[in-house]
């Protein structure tokens, strides 16, 4: 079986029964939040309480590209790879439907991977219950994400993108918990979870 061939056969057995995004609905992530718009937060913050140094860089079953070679692919090849839903959040920075993850309710130890190159992106200590109906993470694991401004709705928004295959995963609001203050509002679409278990 092909990586390809397993991505899909993944995506397939995951995909929700949501057409939603056909529509091209566009969710804000929960409440709009009165302050932090237009900040661009630094994914590399140093007052981490997380030990992410020794994180994993790529989920298994992912191949082995090139940060160039990632960032090169064609839109033929990301529509061979992903789902239609994931295709349309991490090449075309759709939001998904909230609730609408099994990720939401993901609570075991492990790691949250982009699921367009595998690159781990969270751990499970950085995620927290923010009852927005997206997966939610109160920090990321330095450098592997770069946000920048979104002006599509009617106020800016900082949104965020894997840094190695250029996905994009959500946004980053300035409402979560101490002591990062931070919400990364991830779509569950754009990740894949990785048990500890399966690296360890
Ligand atoms: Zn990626």
């Amino acid at each position: 079986m092909t990586h390809s061939d397993k991505n899909k056969a993944f995506w397939l057995s995951r995909r929700s029964a949501f057409v939603f995004l056909g529509g091209g609905a566009v969710f804000t992530s929960g409440a709009l939040v009165a302050n932090g718009f237009g900040k661009d937060p630094q994914t590399t913050d140093a007052d981490t309480s997380h030990a992410t140094s020794d994180a994993p860089k790529t989920a298994p079953g992912f191949d082995t590209l090139s940060q160039n070679q990632w960032q090169n692919l064609t839109k033929a090849d990301w529509r061979d790879r992903l789902s239609e839903d994931a295709y349309k959040i991490l090449r075309n920075e759709a939001t998904e439907r909230p609730f609408s993850s099994s990720l939401n309710d993901e609570k075991r130890d492990g790691w949250f991977a982009c699921a367009g190159c595998g690159q781990i992106l969270f751990t499970s200590d950085q995620k927290y219950n923010s009852g927005t109906g997206w997966p939610s993470f109160s920090d990321a694991i330095p450098g592997r994400l770069k946000t920048k401004a979104d002006r599509k709705l009617f106020y800016t928004r900082t949104e965020y993108h894997c840094s190695r295959c250029g996905g994009h995963q959500g946004h980053v609001f300035d409402d979560g918990p101490k002591p990062t203050g931070k919400r990364w509002c991830n779509n569950g679409d754009a990740l894949v979870f990785v048990p500890e278990a399966d690296l360890s």
